[in-house]
């Protein structure tokens, strides 16, 4: 990590006392929890630095050499280099660094390519994937047509095939491949033959393996894409915010999509926080991150399974782990506010064909803290003791974990 963290909370103290205060107590829960929810991370001081900056004070509406505003030089610049690192890290042609978040950025898409009532095929939220990619309480299953594709319930796999064949009989307009919960890697090139059988726009959400893409610790989906869109700040440890990376032959429609489309003026504070990231992404020290962070998440995987987890697929090609609670008796929702009592945070999940639903945990947070192969092993332990909930074990899992947050603090 890059620098030394700013003292905001210090400074904010004397001003705003108030604020100041839930910052620290929010700053205290992180330091002395473990942080396994899969799609989060601790963003460094250097893309923090970047986020609390002047660059907040510019409006910068349009793109770098077309803005509707006067005094953009300097933005244009930081965002024409924020632009250059993004098509560098992931070898995109084109690329827009403008959206507030993944789902702005689905969003921009969805309106680029397709017209109301037209047919879009992602998966279904209910199986892993993003409500962008057409829950019916999100925009995108209000204003178009939507056919969902699942997991098998018997091996919680795409099923490719199946997959052809919903496409055929539905003829999307655009194919969105990516999940939210979904612990192997995802065959784009399969996703691809499909997009291209049916005449589909072929779009992929890389939001929770960004960073795992840019450190070389999964397939990259640009390649295969017409588009790509991704969050920073998942895996890929940058600021809360929103990528699009295309072919040249959609690059203007997507402009006009994110702006004027969806949203006003870009948030240059946080495009420079983006421009860092990208930055931090291309070093080599990210590729040994990233490589720890999937190692860690398959020790995890083994260490829950011989803790009696039945866990979903068998294993994990990616960072996170997904684990059916029906043999503990305990809901996933209910294992999550145990767990949240005892200084873990992870997330429980509704999973197809099960009663009692499960628990989605990630290593990206800890493995950023430096944690390793052993730590995996106690986490686990710290998991199961939680499902169990013998008597005493609240703080047998409370000392566990503060052990492990001073060995590895936040921030050092
Ligand atoms: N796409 C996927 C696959 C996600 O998992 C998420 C968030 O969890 C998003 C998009 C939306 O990102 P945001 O929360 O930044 O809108």
């Amino acid at each position: 990590m890059q620098g030394k963290l700013l003292d905001s909370i210090g400074f904010l103290k004397e001003f705003d006392p108030a604020i100041a205060e839930t910052m620290e107590r929010e700053f205290i829960r992180q330091k002395d929890g473990l942080e396994l929810i899969a799609s989060e991370n601790y963003a460094s001081p250097a893309v923090m630095a970047a986020m609390g900056s002047i660059l907040t004070n510019k409006y910068a509406e349009g793109i770098p050499g077309d803005r509707h505003y006067g005094g953009c030089q300097f933005v244009d610049e930081m965002e024409s280099l924020c632009i250059e690192r993004a098509k560098a890290l992931f070898g995109a042609e084109c690329a827009n660094v403008q959206p507030h978040s993944g789902s702005q950025a689905n969003a921009a898409v969805e309106l680029a390519i397709l017209q109301p009532g037209d047919t879009m095929m992602g998966m279904d939220p209910g199986s892993g994937g993003h409500m962008t990619h057409g829950d019916a309480t999100n925009y995108s299953g209000t204003y178009y047509n939507v056919v969902s594709y699942g997991v098998d319930p018997q091996n919680g796999l795409l099923d490719y095939d199946r997959i052809r064949d919903q496409a055929k009989k539905a003829q999307p307009k655009l194919l969105i491949a990516g999940a939210s919960a979904y612990p192997r890697q995802i065959d784009f090139q399969i996703f691809a033959d499909i997009a291209r059988e049916v005449g589909a726009v072929f779009m992929v959400d890389m939001a929770h393996i960004a960073g795992l893409v840019a450190g070389g610790a999964h397939m990259n989906p640009v390649p295969y894409a017409d588009i790509v869109t991704t969050t920073t700040h998942k895996t890929l440890r940058g600021p809360r915010g929103g990528l699009i990376l295309c072919r040249e032959e959609f690059i203007d429609r997507i402009n006009d999509a994110v702006f004027p489309g969806i949203q006003g003026g870009p948030l240059e504070h946080i495009v420079a926080a983006k421009a860092v990231c990208f930055r931090e992404a291309a070093e080599d020290s990210f590729k040994t991150y990233t490589r720890n962070v999937v190692k860690n998440a398959k020790v995890l995987a083994e260490a829950l399974s011989d803790e009696g987890f039945d866990i979903v697929t068998g294993g994990t090609d990616n960072h996170m782990v997904l684990a059916d609670l029906q043999s503990f008796g305990v809901s996933g929702h209910g294992l999550q506010n145990k767990m949240d009592a005892n200084n873990i945070t992870l997330n429980g999940l509704s999973l197809p064909g099960s009663a009692t639903g499960g628990i989605r945990v990630g290593t990206p947070a800890v493995t950023t803290r430096g944690m390793g192969e052993a730590e995996m092993k106690q986490i686990a332990r710290c998991i199961a003791l939680t499902a169990r909930d013998f008597p005493g074990t609240t703080d047998e899992v409370k000392a566990i974990v503060k052990s492990l947050c001073e060995k590895y603090p936040l921030y050092g």
